[in-house]
């Protein structure tokens, strides 16, 4: 990297949440920064007014510091290149289009939706790709004095300049050449005034000091003619990386059936930040190493040349095996932030640390935490099928059994289980199984000896009377 100070940017519209593929830009593009010590840039590009909305703004902004994807130059943070929304930055673009026509690089064009679609339809019917025909390139001053005075509301069309060769070395995909007689004149201000995404993006980016713009490979066509806005108007040209979009397992575009919600519908489903930074961060990128990492490890092992070609593929699976890392590694207090007031509603004051330290393992999601919790300061629990099987094998005697040895040897699961096998000759999961069955409803979950001191012996007895109670019947 050269010696300028690295500056990312995310740059979303704030049409709708933002949802798995737009998170991975960003959380790319904040990597970059963080690992180069640079500056993450957020822009709210909120051109289409119609489709933009505040409420879009703030739950996007909320979203990123949720991650913890914090912007050091934006909205509510500033910054010397503001006002950081594009909506606000309507005399900037301005000044711009007066410079471009006043240098004959830019045009009004008075074509009507109608008469471009009619363009396009002829021209795919000859088998040529549809590009603008150049219809009002050529008017004089007194042609569009005479359009402008009947009240017409032209847009502003970009000249691009015949025969040249865009060329640009991007950051994952590598060297690429684009051919300007490929490209038609692009519109670059709407009739209503607005800007075009080419226009105020490539403008943007440029005058607020960005040199790395990662973005979707979507956005790969765009570029050249975002080159050649840049250019026209002396602008600095950013590196660019294109990122592979991301798949569902059956290889489609990603979408709600394959999972993959918005963040907030993540985050109400109980994901944690670190689960979704982990499983976006290998998304299109690969580590070295594959354990789980902070945000600020995340970071330095971040490396574009380690963006792959190749579509990303996102699987829930994958994404749920984060979620367990993300909770085995959160701190007791956060894992009780997180479980929030079903803490302190399910569980007796003093087992609530303990509870968490033998329930950890075995949860991923807060309302597993509950059902635990449920199962073991409740009402005994109703055994699943596997368990009620189990506990039918053993028969109400095995549980006569117990309550026996319980009543000798309340403080100890190990003595306990040792004197159930002397009594009824049973070992190993034949001894076990059961006594799990009957104090957790599962035949799997946490080890005995440590819910034996949660349960308590009352509790205990009562779930194992209760057993043989159902199985004497
Ligand atoms: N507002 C554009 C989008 O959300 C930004 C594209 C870009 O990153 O350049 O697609």
């Amino acid at each position: 990297m050269s010696n300028t100070p690295v500056k990312t940017r995310f740059a979303p519209s704030p049409t709708g949440h933002l949802h798995l593929g737009n998170l991975r830009t960003a959380l790319f593009s904040a990597l970059l920064a963080r690992r180069e010590g640079g500056v993450f840039l957020l822009r709210i590009e909120d051109t289409d007014a119609a489709r933009s909305s505040d409420a879009h703004v703030h739950a996007l902004m909320e979203d990123l510091r949720w991650l913890g994807l914090e912007w050091q130059e934006g909205p509510e943070v500033g910054g010397p290149n503001g006002p950081y929304a594009q909506s606000l930055r309507g005399h900037i673009y301005a000044a711009d289009y007066s410079r471009l026509e006043s240098a004959g690089l830019a045009y009004p064009c008075f074509c009507s939706d109608e008469i471009l679609r009619l363009s396009r339809k002829a021209q795919l019917a000859a088998g040529q790709p549809p590009r603008y025909p150049g219809t009002c390139a050529r008017l004089s001053p007194q042609d569009v004095r005479a359009r402008l005075d009947k009240g017409l509301k032209p847009t502003l069309r970009f000249r691009v300049p015949p025969g040249r060769r865009i060329r640009f070395d991007d950051l994952v995909r590598g060297s690429q050449v684009f051919d300007t007689d490929t490209i038609g004149d692009f519109v670059i201000r709407r009739s209503d005034g607005t800007p075009s995404f080419f226009f105020s993006n490539a403008v943007d980016d440029a005058m607020m000091g960005v040199t790395h713009v990662l973005r979707g490979e979507d956005h790969l066509a765009n570029t050249p003619r975002q080159m050649m806005v840049m250019e026209a108007l002396d602008l600095p040209v950013p590196a660019y990386g294109h990122i592979s979009l991301i798949l569902g397992e059956d290889g489609a575009p990603l979408s709600k059936r394959h999972g993959a919600l918005s963040l907030r519908e993540l985050r109400d489903r109980g994901y944690l930040p670190q689960a979704l930074l982990n499983h976006l961060a290998r998304l299109g990128h690969s580590y070295e190493a594959d354990g789980f990492m902070d945000l600020d490890a995340l970071a330095r092992g971040f490396d574009a040349a380690r963006l792959g070609r190749a579509p990303a593929r996102h699987d829930p699976v994958q994404l749920d095996h984060w979620q367990h890392q993300a909770v085995l590694a959160l701190a007791d207090d956060g894992l009780a932030r997180w479980l929030g007031p079903m803490l302190e509603d399910e569980v007796p004051a003093g087992a609530r640390g303990p509870f968490l330290r033998v329930v950890r393992d075995n949860i991923s999601f807060p309302g597993e935490a509950r059902d635990w919790a449920r199962r073991l300061f409740g009402a005994p629990p109703v055994p699943d099928a596997e368990a009620g099987q189990v506990m039918a094998r053993a028969g109400s005697a095995f549980f006569d059994a117990a309550l026996v040895a319980l009543a000798a040897s309340p403080g100890d699961f190990r003595v306990l289980a040792g004197q159930v096998g002397t009594a009824t000759g049973l070992k190993g999961r034949h001894l076990f199984m059961p006594l799990r069955a009957a104090l957790t409803g599962r035949t799997h979950g946490p080890e005995m000896k440590d819910l034996w001191p949660l349960l308590g012996p009352e509790r205990v007895a009562e779930r194992l009377a209760h057993a043989r109670d159902s199985l004497s019947s």
